[in-house]
C-alpha cells in the first residue's frame, strides 16, 4: 500500500515479486526513515497456517513508526491483509519440521527530498520468504562475542524501534564476532558498556540461583515478541523471573561460582537459543557445560510445540489460517 500526506493509505495490492522503483533522492536511501517486522507462519499437521502474535508485530510497528516519524497503520486491517496475502501464497508455508514462512511486512520513505525531513510519501511492503532453521545448530547452544568497543543503541536513541539504522550499526561487530567464532555479539548499554542489553536479533535471559533474569526494557533495547512471550510462559509456570539491569559482571562472578544455571536468547527467527559460551574483554567462559539447559530446552519445546500447534495454546497467542 502507498501513503500519501493528507490522503492515507490507498492502493493496497498483492502483486508477484518483483523489483520496486524509487526515486533516487528517496529519503529512504538517505536518511533511513524506515521499519520493519519479522514473524512466522507455521503449518499445523492438520494443513492450518498458524501465526504467532501478530498483533504483536503490528503494535511494535506502530510504536517503531511513531519514533522515526512515520504514519500509522491500522493494525486490524494489517492482519486481515497478511491472511489474505498468505493464502495466496498458502503453499509456501513449508510442511517440514523446523521449517516455517518468513514474513517481513516493512514501511519505506519514498518522497524524492534532500533536505533532512520527515517523508510525505510511504510504502507499506509485506514480502514472503518459506525459511529452514536459523542456526545450522538447531538448538545447539550458541557461543556469544560480549562487544566491548561498539555499541548498539543508547537510551534516547532508536534501540526500542525496529529500524534500519540500528542494524547498520551492528554489523562491523557482528563481523568481528563471526571472524573470531562466534555466531552472534551480545550488546552492552551504550553509556557504560557495563550492562546486558540484547543479542544481534535476540533478547537475552540468565536463570541464576533459579531465578530467571532479563535486562529491562529500557528504550535502548528492542521489546521482543518471544521475550515477552517466554515471561508470561514462566510466571504461568511460576517460575522467578525479572526484569531488571544486570551488568556482564554479575554474570561473571555467577558462573564463577557455580550459580549461573543457564543462558539463552529469544526470538523469532531462533526462538529459543541456549547460550553456551561467553567470550567477554577476551576471556572465554561457559555455561552449563556448554550444553543446552533444562529450561531452556523445555521453553524451546513449548513455544515451537504452541506455534506449530504440536501443542496446545493454553495462552490464544495463535492466529490461525484456514480454509473456507
Ligand atoms: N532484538 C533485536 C535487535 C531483534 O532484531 C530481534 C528480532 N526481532 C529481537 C531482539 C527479538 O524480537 P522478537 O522476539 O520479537 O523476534
Amino acid at each position: 500500500a502507498d501513503y500519501t500526506e493528507g490522503i492515507g493509505w490507498h492502493d493496497h495490492r498483492i502483486v508477484p515479486y518483483e523489483p520496486i522503483t524509487l526515486d533516487p533522492s528517496a529519503i529512504i536511501f538517505h536518511y533511513g526513515q524506515t521499519v520493519f517486522e519479522g514473524l512466522k507462519a507455521y503449518r499445523a499437521k492438520d494443513g492450518a497456517i498458524r501465526l504467532f502474535r501478530p498483533e504483536e508485530n503490528f503494535r511494535r510497528m506502530n510504536e517503531s513508526c511513531d519514533r522515526l516519524c512515520m504514519p500509522q497503520i491500522d493494525e486490524e486491517d494489517a492482519l486481515e491483509a497478511l491472511k489474505t496475502l498468505i493464502k495466496v501464497d498458502k503453499d509456501w508455508v513449508p510442511e517440514a519440521e523446523g521449517t516455517s514462512l518468513y514474513i517481513r511486512p516493512y514501511m519505506i520513505a519514498t518522497e524524492p527530498h534532500l533536505g533532512v525531513a520527515p517523508s510525505l510519501t510511504y510504502k507499506f511492503i509485506v514480502i514472503l520468504s518459506p525459511v529452514g532453521m536459523y542456526y545450522k545448530e538447531g538448538i545447539a547452544p550458541v557461543k556469544i562475542l560480549v562487544e566491548n568497543e561498539y555499541v548498539r543503541a543508547v537510551a534516547g536513541g532508536t534501540g526500542a524501534a525496529k529500524t534500519a539504522g540500528n542494524y547498520a550499526a551492528s554489523l562491523k561487530a557482528q563481523a568481528v564476532a563471526e571472524k573470531m567464532g562466534y555466531s552472534q555479539v551480545l550488546w552492552l548499554d551504550g553509556v557504560e558498556k557495563k550492562y546486558v542489553e540484547e543479542v544481534g536479533s535476540m533478547n537475552v535471559f540468565f536463570k541464576i540461583d533459579g531465578e530467571v533474569i532479563t535486562p529491562a526494557l529500557n528504550g535502548s533495547i528492542l521489546g521482543g515478541i518471544t521475550r515477552k512471550s517466554i515471561i508470561e510462559m514462566l510466571k504461568a509456570w511460576g517460575v522467578p523471573v525479572t526484569e531488571r539491569r544486570i551488568s556482564m559482571e554479575e554474570v561473571k562472578t555467577a558462573q564463577q561460582e557455580g550459580r549461573l544455571e543457564e543462558a539463552f536468547g529469544t526470538g523469532t527467527a531462533a526462538v529459543i537459543s541456549p547460550i553456551g559460551e561467553f567470550s567477554w574483554k577476551g576471556e572465554a567462559f561457559t555455561i552449563n557445560g556448554g550444553q543446552a539447559g533444562e529450561l531452556s530446552t523445555k521453553l524451546y519445546e513449548e513455544l515451537t510445540g504452541l506455534q506449530s500447534g504440536e501443542k496446545e495454546d493454553p495462552f490464544g497467542w495463535v492466529t490461525e489460517i484456514r480454509e473456507e
